[in-house]
């Protein structure tokens, strides 16, 4: 049975075409599933009941299973996903003062390996699909509002989310063929509608990847960088290897002409004594030189095993002022949800490895991009 949460505005369009329905058929189903909320077809009551009962028979809105619903004392909301066979991952809800950002994930686990985040440690079990990715914006839209979330954004009966990062678990452009048909439902204006600035893709630097999102659905792009140098970077973050600095700043740069925004976010965890030097400050201004960016400091959250500490903060606050001081805008992440583990590289997924890099299904932090 066809999820519709699994169909991008276009396959949409040609699941009705297919059953000589109208276009317009689409855009209204796309209205009642990610502009409503609506997860029964029966209950879409503007289309004929032939066709509603033809749609009950071969589609079904088949949202996510929630193992756990956690707040935090900040708002911070985290929902534990079911991804099927023991795997889980999470979607977390960040209020601000003027938005609600979701963090979304993209895969169960990560085949990255970089060398200090924990869900690359859990290494890699599956991509999740379109339904499983857009999915989580749906439930949390859906939750938020049966729930009669506040703030200064909300307009009545209007969805609360109004900014996604992709961000959570997984490398989302190694899911291409997923995040893709899922990015263009946000943006589409019969479903979640929400500007390019507004969808930000975190990506460790898949080089020919960041070419083809360019080409295929330009969002606001955000690198998790992490070194200032190839011989650093080869060893937190090893896609280096393949796609080393020099092609990840060209790629950049080629990037941002398509781009909603006319910078890259560069993320930056700081690592107490391996990445947070004055020098290293200097050298991230030398790398990023013609390179119209921002940088986003973030301070490690430790896990067990991790190998690395935090900087303190006094540091982290000299490397800014270094970084700001060269002309570089450079903010530091506000640390979120941290009682409910929610915080950045808190997030607790659970993977069974199918790569067999390390032993299967335990529960860990996630990842820091
Ligand atoms: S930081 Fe991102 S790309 Fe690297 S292992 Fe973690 S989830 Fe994967």
């Amino acid at each position: 049975m066809t999820n519709l949460l699994d169909l991008a505005p276009s396959a949409l369009a040609a699941f009705f075409a297919e059953r000589g329905e109208k276009p317009f058929r689409a855009r209204q189903v796309s209205r009642w599933v990610h502009q409503r909320f609506v997860a029964d077809v029966g209950a879409m009551t503007d289309l004929a009941k032939p066709l509603r009962e033809r749609l009950a028979a071969e589609a079904q809105v088949r949202g996510p299973t929630v193992i756990r619903d956690t707040t935090s004392a900040d708002g911070t909301r985290k929902w534990l996903l079911d991804a099927g066979n023991g795997n889980a991952v999470e979607a977390v809800y960040i209020p601000e003062d003027d938005r609600g950002t979701l963090c979304v994930s993209s895969q169960a686990g990560c085949a990255l390996d970089c060398a200090f985040c924990a869900t690359g440690k859990q290494g890699f079990n599956r991509n999740l699909t379109t339904a499983e990715i857009v999915g989580q914006l749906w439930h949390a839209n859906r939750a938020l509002l049966a729930d009669g979330v506040t703030g200064s954004w909300v307009e009545h009966g209007r969805p609360p989310i109004t900014n996604v990062v992709l961000m959570g678990m997984g490398e989302p452009l190694a899911n291409f063929d997923h995040v893709v048909p899922a990015l263009q439902l946000m943006l589409d204006d019969n479903a979640y509608g929400l500007s390019r600035r507004r969808v930000t893709l975190s990506t460790s630097g898949l080089v020919p990847l960041i070419d083809r999102l360019r080409d295929a659905c330009p969002v606001a792009l955000a690198v998790s960088l992490h070194a200032p140098n190839d011989e650093l970077r080869d060893r937190l973050v090893p896609i280096n290897r393949r796609h080393p600095l020099r092609e990840l700043m060209a790629a950049c740069v080629r990037y941002l002409p398509a781009a909603p925004r006319d910078f890259v976010t560069f993320e930056y965890v700081m690592l107490d004594g391996v990445n947070d030097q004055p020098r290293h400050a200097a050298e991230l201004v030398a790398l990023t030189r013609d390179v119209p960016c921002k940088f986003n400091l973030i301070p490690f959250n430790p896990f067990p095993g991790a190998g690395f500490a935090v900087t303190p903060r006094e540091r982290i606050v000299a490397f800014q002022q270094a970084l700001q001081e060269a002309g570089l805008v450079a903010t530091i992440r506000k640390t979120r949800g941290d009682d409910i583990d929610a915080a950045c590289g808190q997030l607790a997924g659970q993977v069974r490895d199918r790569t067999k890099r390390r032993l299967a299904t335990r529960i860990v932090p996630a990842p820091v991009h």
